[in-house]
């Protein structure tokens, strides 16, 4: 290992990331950009192909890149996208591949510019790794778990992290910059408080939702004219649903969720039940005769948490958090990595303001200006994930107050309009992709359109959902 000398906390000579997952290795490709020297530090050894490991035990679910994040990614790493499809990776127009069997009904399904690709978590972080490795600034300490923080004797400054081997050998690294990317079960907090700093008050949300996926071989039965299956369970009537997208290899990743601890079992008998159980036959149906290539792993950490570091009184210079580890969200929702692609967006910002400030980087005031921007940037995708999880009275934290019933009621109204409407359709979808604020949704324009839907169905009450069998074309 390599001990680089220690250096005054302006300078820009070395950049420390804890962890080397979607987080970490966005930001230290930003990081690449602004300092001499990255270090990555990773306690996993990566697999050579794209393979689950253990430091992320949500590597076995299905995971949909939203296209924000596919765009942020291919900001950052020119040729990303291209490189995906050539590795099986599968196209995805997320308004005519999807069969989207929600609540309310069938959605329309048309070509549109909003597309995406879909494969495993693993295959985006190999690339992204490989890509990394390119980089003659960069360096990836694999196998090596970060224990502490180090700092100046008066605690203001962090200075690098102490770490250990697998054979339990500690060392230290110094940093001038030391960024935090360990994910939900970050030790940051715990870190800041033996330096004698506050622990961050912590806000957590919990519908009890719980995963089941499992990996099938394709092509899969029914596969008529779709590509990926969502099956939204219907806030308080009926708790299960059912996703199903392809990975590489023409194989599928099929999850299976339920809200309120109607967590769905991983057993194989158990598994096919709970799929024959779902208010629509579909996903059974197709996976009955199906091609298992694994067990099913079962997920049950989905609750909403958010980290405010943001409003500690006292914060250390030469430290920054992010990722999973300031916010995680309830994944059925897919925004993980597209909001850590927005992280490493963030600090590119900070760093350019810091620069603006001074003729060098200097670094000083950056860890506040950073929490407090990507407290901001957290904010919307928080709203979002935690405003649906509160439709179930299962869910505990959080409070429902009176606007909250109120934007519940008109999202109810939205999303009776997404069957009918392409046009109310298409903004739904740009804003959960994350390419459009959530506001657009309250434009007048769409207000108009979804009032207007409303009047409309209850003339024609038709139910939409029946309007598609998994033999045929849809109407
Ligand atoms: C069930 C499930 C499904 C999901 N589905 C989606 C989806 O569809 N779409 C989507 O965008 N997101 C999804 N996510 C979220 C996504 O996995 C994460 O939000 C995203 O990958 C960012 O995570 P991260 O890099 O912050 O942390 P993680 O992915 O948890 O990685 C943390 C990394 O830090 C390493 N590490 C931890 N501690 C240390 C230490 N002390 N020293 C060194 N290394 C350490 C770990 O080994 C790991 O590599 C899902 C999450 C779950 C749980």
């Amino acid at each position: 290992m390599t001990q680089l000398p220690i250096s005054p906390s302006s300078s820009n000579t070395h950049a420390v990331v804890i962890g080397g997952s979607i987080a970490g290795l966005l930001a230290a490709r930003m990081l690449t950009e602004y300092f001499e020297q990255v270090t990555i530090i990773e306690r996993d050894y990566y697999p050579q192909h794209p393979q689950p490991r253990s430091g992320v035990p949500q590597s076995n679910q299905a995971h949909f890149l939203l296209i924000r994040g596919k765009q942020i990614i291919e900001e950052l790493f020119p040729g990303f996208v291209e490189e995906l499809s050539t590795k099986g990776a599968i196209h995805v127009d997320v308004l005519k591949d999807f069969l989207w069997l929600s609540e309310y009904g069938l959605w329309p399904r048309f070509s549109s510019d909003l597309t995406t690709w879909s494969c495993t978590r693993n295959l985006i972080e190999n690339i992204l790794c490989k890509r990394l490795g390119k980089y003659p600034n960069l360096k990836i300490m694999e196998g090596h778990q970060v224990s502490q923080l180090l700092a100046t004797d008066d605690h203001q400054i962090v200075t690098g992290v102490r770490f250990k081997d697998r054979e339990g050998k500690e060392s230290t690294i110094k940093a001038d910059l030391t960024v935090d990317a360990s994910g939900r079960n970050s030790k940051a907090s715990q870190w800041l408080e033996s330096l004698g700093y506050e622990k961050p008050q912590q806000q957590s949300i919990n519908s009890f939702l719980g995963y089941a996926s499992r990996w099938y071989q394709g092509p899969l039965k029914h596969q008529v004219d779709w590509t990926c299956i969502t099956l939204t369970p219907k806030a308080t009537q009926c708790k299960r649903g059912g996703i199903i997208i392809p990975i590489e290899g023409e194989q599928y990743i099929v999850t299976l969720t339920g809200v309120g601890e109607d967590y769905p079992p991983t057993d194989e008998q158990g598994f096919l039940e709970f799929a024959r159980s779902l208010r629509r036959p579909d996903i059974y149906q197709i996976i009955k005769d199906a091609q298992p290539l694994s067990p099913a792993y079962g997920y049950r950490r989905t609750e909403n948490q958010l980290r405010h570091y943001e409003k500690l009184s006292r914060f250390p210079e030469n430290f920054l958090i992010l990722g999973d580890g300031v916010c995680s969200f309830n994944p059925v929702y897919g925004q993980g990595m597209t909001v850590a692609a927005l992280g490493a967006l963030t600090l590119k910002h900070c760093l350019e303001e810091q620069k603006s400030e001074g003729f060098n980087l200097n670094l000083q005031g950056l860890s506040r200006r950073f929490q407090k921007q990507l407290a901001q940037v957290n904010y919307t995708p928080w709203l979002m994930a935690t405003g649906e999880d509160l439709c179930w009275p299962t869910t505990v934290g959080g409070e429902v107050t009176r606007v909250t019933k109120l934007i519940h009621s008109y999202m109810d109204l939205v999303k009776r309009s997404l069957c009918n409407d392409p046009t109310v359709l298409k903004v739904f979808a740009e804003v959960i992709h994350m390419i459009k604020p959530s506001s657009v949704l309250f434009s007048p324009n769409i207000l108009l359109r979804v009032l207007l839907n409303l009047l409309s169905q209850k003339e024609n009450s038709k139910n939409l959902t029946e309007t598609y069998s998994l033999n045929s074309e849809p109407e």
